[in-house]
C-alpha cells in the first residue's frame, strides 16, 4: 500500500502556547516528507475534522498522524475509514501540560513524539475485520454440580476445574446433553422413623383400645 501521509497539528487546549506547533509541522515536511500538514487551532471542531475528512474522500491521504489530545479522548470525533491507518500524538498531556512551557527540552519532547507517531503511521497495517466463526463450545469456571445443572442444552462446555486432576489438565470436556449429577437420583433413607397418622389412633380410642398413652389422674 502506497502511504500518503496526513500530519495534523493541533493548537488548542493551550498547547500552541507551550510548544512551537511551526517547528513541529517543519519536522513533518522537511524531516519526514509529509505531503500534507497542517495546524489547526480547535482540531477536534467540525472545520477541522471536516479538512480531515476532505483529504481523504480526494485521495491525497490514507495514513493519519494526528497531534493533540490523548488518544483516549475525542474518540468519536478522530473516526475515520477503517482503510485509513491513524495514530494519535499526545502532545496536550504528555508534553504541553506535563513540561515546562516553551523550553528547549520541552520542544525536543514534542518532535521526538511527533516523529514516532509518522513512523508508527507508516508502518501499519489497516485492520482486517475478524470474520472466523464464533466458537459455541462454553468455559464454566469453578463449574460443580450446582453450576452444571444451569448450563444450557445442548452445549459442548468446558469444566474448568481448579483442583486438576493426576493428568494435569485444568479443563475438562462435557459432552452435550449434560449429565443430572448423581446425587440427584439417590435419596438416603432418612434415620428417624415415621410417626403413626393420627386417624389410626382415633380409631383405637373409638374401638375401646384406649390410647397408647395412660393417663396419670385415673
Ligand atoms: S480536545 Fe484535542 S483536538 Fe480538541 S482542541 Fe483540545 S487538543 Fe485539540
Amino acid at each position: 500500500m502506497d502511504r500518503k501521509l496526513g500530519v495534523y497539528i493541533c493548537s488548542g487546549c493551550s498547547i500552541g502556547e507551550s510548544i512551537d506547533v511551526n517547528a513541529l509541522a517543519n519536522v513533518a515536511q522537511d524531516e519526514c516528507k509529509a505531503p500534507v500538514c497542517r495546524i489547526h487551532p480547535f482540531l477536534c471542531c467540525e472545520d477541522g475534522l471536516s479538512a480531515i475528512r476532505n483529504d481523504i474522500e480526494h485521495g491525497e491521504v490514507n495514513a493519519l498522524v494526528i497531534a493533540g489530545c490523548s488518544p483516549r479522548s475525542k474518540t468519536d470525533a478522530f473516526r475515520f475509514d477503517s482503510q485509513v491507518v491513524m495514530d494519535r500524538v499526545n502532545l496536550r498531556e504528555h508534553v504541553a501540560w506535563s513540561h515546562e512551557t516553551n523550553n528547549e527540552d520541552t520542544k525536543m519532547l514534542a518532535e521526538d513524539y511527533l516523529r514516532m507517531g509518522i513512523v508508527k503511521s507508516q508502518k501499519m497495517e489497516p485492520l482486517e475485520p475478524f470474520s472466523d466463526g464464533i466458537s459455541k463450545t462454553i468455559l464454566v469456571v469453578g463449574g460443580g454440580g450446582r453450576g452444571r445443572r444451569r448450563l444450557p442444552l445442548p452445549r459442548r462446555a468446558l469444566l474448568y476445574r481448579d483442583d486438576p486432576p493426576d493428568d494435569g489438565h485444568a479443563a475438562a470436556e462435557i459432552p452435550a446433553p449434560i449429565p443430572r449429577p448423581a446425587y440427584r437420583r439417590a435419596r438416603a433413607p432418612s434415620p428417624r422413623p415415621r410417626p403413626p397418622p393420627r386417624r389410626a389412633a382415633l380409631r383405637r380410642a373409638r374401638a375401646g383400645r384406649g390410647s397408647r398413652h395412660r393417663c396419670r389422674a385415673a
